[in-house]
């Protein structure tokens, strides 16, 4: 039988997944990238002596990533080397209150007791819980295509649904294990990395404390970037064909059927098969004809969507101190800055920021002597995004940075580099410029979310971050296993 030929558009972790799972199981696969280097949001660059991981940076859930490269009989260890953090990473509440997060757990309970009697053991309690549901939410609910209520009708899962608190919001489970507010906001920040604050997430997603408090925050030697090195290796080897500054206008659709696509360049590429992993948004609504659009702009603009991020990525001239890999500085109330995120869309008074500085552990990303430093501050989408506006926030947080660590940082910076709405407009067609895709709210998860194959086009399948099972990396690389198998299924 002819082999058939898959386009998958997109090199982010979700269609690198997707294509050497397809080039795995006998498809041709060719992968066209917009941009001239691979990795989408978890690109990097390198500039006078220092590499920038251009997006994600905490290395959570290890397992998955196990399971992605065990498909292909490899391990991780054949393409990077991980490193445990310790402390996992830094909580600033002020410039005298911090709590590094210890990797071992009896530590960690230590530190909780001494903040709230009695919260050790109710984190044993908290935990079991939060295992059970990463088991079976990581393990199985994340898996299911949702294309069908009836994935969800076995009776073993109905019961699990029950028992994974998917009606109950974080904030309000939390709340029922402990008191104190700062053990609260720990509980409370691993949430913030699904796009709502936890009010609005549900309480199935203390799997992510399960994550983050027993399996660890790690830490790829030579940056977040050697992931994407190591499946680009792995794609290739598998006979992917990976093709750069490779735009896709168009995808050409014939009597239901997607059978070329079309590059800004002219070029046309016949497809047996496509799979889009580039922004949901962009591909559903600018390079298909909108009579075969899975939704409206109308539906799109409902959608609530994970926050961007304003970033600095900063050369400094010398290391620095009182920063520990990953520092989070939660010195102002939470409260004004989600409401500027979610609730009244504006810049924040007073913003939440994270400061990364992997050179803390891996001087192979700096010169030496030097730091590394990556800064963030997470905004609503589709904020007026101006140089003078990403200037005044650059002060903003510097300040604060500067105070609570204790020393000049500013006139230390050799290199700056910001990034906003406009870059992931410009740079990955993200609608409104999201940074994280779409939120994990209980009305926009597992078939509420949008459909990971068009309805309309027998041959078109969707994946990554904006559709099942949601933003992050190993949701991502999921995304892209979980779509290659419903379209090997119907087209094989
Ligand atoms: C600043 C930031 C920090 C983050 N931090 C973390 C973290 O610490 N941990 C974590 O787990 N997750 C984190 N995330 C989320 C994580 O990075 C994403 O969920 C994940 O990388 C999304 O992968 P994807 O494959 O869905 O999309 P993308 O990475 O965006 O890939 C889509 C690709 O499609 C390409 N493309 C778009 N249009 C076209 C076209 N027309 N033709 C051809 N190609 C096209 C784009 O160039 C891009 O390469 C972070 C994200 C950001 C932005």
């Amino acid at each position: 039988m002819k082999q058939k030929h898959a386009v998958v558009i997109g090199s982010g972790f979700a269609g690198l997944s997707a294509a050497t799972h397809l080039a795995a199981n006998n498809f041709s696969v060719t992968l066209l990238e917009k941009n001239d280097s691979p990795g989408g949001r978890s690109r990097k660059f390198e500039t006078e002596g220092f590499t920038f991981d251009m997006g994600p940076s905490w290395y959570w859930m290890p397992d998955v990533f196990e399971e992605y490269f065990s498909h292909f009989d490899k391990k991780p260890a054949d393409y990077y080397d991980l490193i445990r953090l310790d402390p996992s990473y830094s909580v600033i509440y002020g410039q005298d209150d911090i709590l590094n997060i210890p990797a071992n757990l009896d530590e960690f309970k230590s530190m909780l007791e001494q903040i709230e009697p009695g919260a050790a053991e109710q984190l044993d309690k908290f935990l079991a819980q939060a295992k059970y549901k990463y088991q079976v939410g990581i393990h199985d609910l994340v898996k299911k295509p949702s294309r069908s209520l009836l994935e969800f009708t076995s009776l073993t899962l109905l019961k699990d649904v029950m028992r994974m608190d998917v009606f109950q919001s974080m904030a309000t489970h939390v709340r029922k294990f402990f008191k104190s507010e700062k053990i609260i906001r720990l509980m409370e920040f691993p949430v913030l990395f699904l796009g709502e604050t936890a009010e609005n997430i549900p309480a199935l997603y203390s799997l992510m404390n399960y994550a983050d408090i027993a399996l660890g925050t790690w830490y790829p030697k030579g940056g977040m970037h050697e992931i994407i090195k190591g499946m680009v290796t792995l794609a290739e080897e598998k006979g992917v064909k990976i093709r750069y500054n490779a735009e896709v206008e168009e995808i050409e659709i014939e009597r239901g059927e997607a059978r070329s696509l079309r590059l800004i360049s002219g070029e046309r590429i016949k497809a047996d098969l496509v799979i889009a992993g580039a922004d949901y948004h962009h591909v559903d609504r600018h390079l298909v004809n909108p009579k075969y659009s899975n939704y409206s702009e109308e539906y799109w603009d409902k959608r609530v969507l994970a926050p961007s991020s304003l970033l600095f990525y900063l050369g400094v001239d010398k290391k620095l101190k009182n920063l520990h890999h990953h520092n989070l500085f939660f010195d102002e109330p939470l409260g004004p800055h989600a409401d500027a995120i979610y609730t009244n869309p504006r810049w924040p008074e007073a913003p939440l920021f994270y400061a990364c500085a992997p050179s803390v552990t891996d001087q192979t990303v700096a010169p030496e002597g030097m730091e590394n430093l990556f800064l963030l501050v997470p905004l609503a989408p589709d904020l007026e995004d101006s140089e003078e506006t990403r200037e005044k926030y650059y002060g903003m947080i510097m300040d604060r940075l500067e105070k609570i660590t204790g020393q000049d940082i500013r006139s230390h910076v050799i290199f700056k580099r910001s990034y906003a709405h406009a870059d992931f407009k410009a740079d990955y067609h993200a609608y409104k410029g999201n940074a994280y895709g779409l939120a994990n709210t209980l009305k926009q998860t597992a078939l509420l979310k949008p459909s990971l194959k068009n309805n309309k086009v027998s041959n078109l399948f969707y994946t990554g971050q904006l559709t099942v099972p949601g933003p992050g990396v190993p949701p991502s690389l999921i995304s892209g296993y979980v779509v290659a198998k419903e379209a090997i299924r119907e087209n094989s």
